[in-house]
């Protein structure tokens, strides 16, 4: 199985940051600890996590280093950015919603594949 590295990822949330308009914000991404997650309120086994400050405009993504592989660790990249792009002027500590959840996956999937598709990519598969 294929594991991200942490590189590769942050080369992707470049990329999906001009794709996406968010071009005038500090965007970083690291793995997160179990701490991490649980002073954000995260389920222990989410994927990853993103929080904001619209006033700075800064981002922190953080990520599950456990995740299954590259692929799905591409596309939680793009999903929390997709987060900041839908949210960015409400607070970020909403109330977890499945179905919400579920369409972000599926945006950020549709996404990755079509720029998979289309250029290769710049991450774990370019
Ligand atoms: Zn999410």
């Amino acid at each position: 199985m294929n594991k991200p590295r942490i590189t590769q990822l942050r080369a992707v949330a470049k990329r999906y940051q001009v794709l996406l308009g968010l071009v005038d914000w500090q965007i970083t991404v690291n793995w997160a600890t179990k701490q991490d997650f649980a002073d954000r309120d995260c389920y222990p086994d989410a994927l990853g996590s993103c929080s904001w400050q619209v006033e700075y405009h800064t981002c922190r993504i953080l990520l599950n280093r456990n995740l299954v592989d590259a692929e799905t660790a591409e596309s939680t990249v793009i999903h929390e950015l997709i987060h900041l792009l839908a949210e960015q002027s409400d607070n970020p500590k909403g109330k977890y919603a499945p179905h919400y959840e579920r369409a972000l996956n599926t945006i950020a999937d549709l996404l990755w594949q079509w720029d998979v598709t289309r250029t290769g990519g710049c991450g774990a598969n370019a």
